[in-house]
């Protein structure tokens, strides 16, 4: 099966929208944007589309790269109107991001990135999530897929995506595995699993060997293969045939964590 997020994208979009039309207080969302990375440029459109499409007014304030940190934590204590707040990563090497990061108050902290924030995941007491991890875990539930007392190993261990989801999944009451560059025997790991999630950055990584046939992979890569086409980290072709579901690359979890920044914006509101 594939686990497309294209209809729970849309649905949750719509339910957005219909929830946003009998509310009084709308959610307004201030992008910085950094410079001219085309990746960069390219979220940045997508994100403002979402929140057209969802009647979310969204405002991008897009600065040179010789921009300062002063000049951009001026910027954001400037945008207490809004209700949400995203600095668009990656930034250039002379930004502090932990710095630029914090300066963003907790409440409007859509991403999720704070210390503050993250502190209230840790003991489960979030209100805005990290948007991958969110992202994964609507999708999951979009498609009935239970993950109380399932085995779940999350491949990779980077802030955004691997340690939050791991957390996340515990507190769905899932067994979690996190594995990492120094995970020895890898594959010996992923056999055993009944959810496989893979945040590696490297395309064909997970590979038909590494997988039970009754195994969901959950593809976060974001990668170009040899001929300059988007692909994850999984052996998407010989893998369908295998595992009992998979997500795509495009069309999988990125859209996913799209809608799980809108979700958030919603939540600036409530
Ligand atoms: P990252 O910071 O690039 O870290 C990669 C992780 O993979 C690290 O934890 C690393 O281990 C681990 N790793 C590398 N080689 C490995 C190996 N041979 N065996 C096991 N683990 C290995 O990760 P990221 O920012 O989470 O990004 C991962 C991928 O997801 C990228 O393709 C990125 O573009 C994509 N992504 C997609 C979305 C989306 O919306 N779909 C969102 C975020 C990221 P160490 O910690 O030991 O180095």
């Amino acid at each position: 099966m594939i686990l497309s997020a294209k209809e729970p994208m849309e649905k949750i979009k719509n339910s957005i929208k219909e929830k946003l039309n009998h509310m009084d207080k709308k959610p307004s969302l201030g992008i910085i944007l950094i410079g001219n990375n085309p990746a960069s440029l390219a979220y940045v459109k997508g994100k403002k589309k979402d929140c057209q499409e969802c009647n979310i007014s969204c405002e991008v304030f897009h600065f040179e790269e010789s921009i300062t940190e002063t000049e951009i934590i001026e910027q954001i204590q400037s945008m207490s109107d809004f209700t949400g707040i995203f600095v668009q990563l990656p930034l250039p090497k002379h930004l502090n991001k932990e710095r630029i990061i914090q300066a963003i108050p907790p409440e409007k902290d859509v991403d999720c990135f704070t210390l503050e924030n993250l502190g209230k995941l840790f003991v489960g007491k979030a209100s805005l999530f990290p948007c991958t991890p969110y992202g994964i875990l609507k999708l999951l539930k979009y498609y009935n897929i239970d993950i109380s007392g399932k085995h779940c190993v999350v491949i990779g261990r980077s802030d955004i995506v691997g340690k939050p989801l791991s957390l996340m999944l515990t507190q769905n009451n899932a067994t979690v595995t996190l594995c990492h560059s120094k995970t020895k025997n890898l594959r010996e790991h992923t056999q055993k699993a009944d959810i496989i999630i893979c945040a590696v950055g490297s395309p064909k990584f997970l590979t038909v060997d590494m997988v039970s046939e009754n195994a969901i992979v959950i593809d976060v890569g974001i990668n170009r293969d040899e001929n300059g086409k988007i692909c994850g980290d999984a052996d998407f072709e010989s893998l369908k045939g295998k595992c009992a579901a998979i997500t795509p690359v495009p069309g999988g979890i990125g859209l996913m964590t799209r809608t799980a920044l809108l979700e958030n914006m919603l939540k600036t509101i409530q």
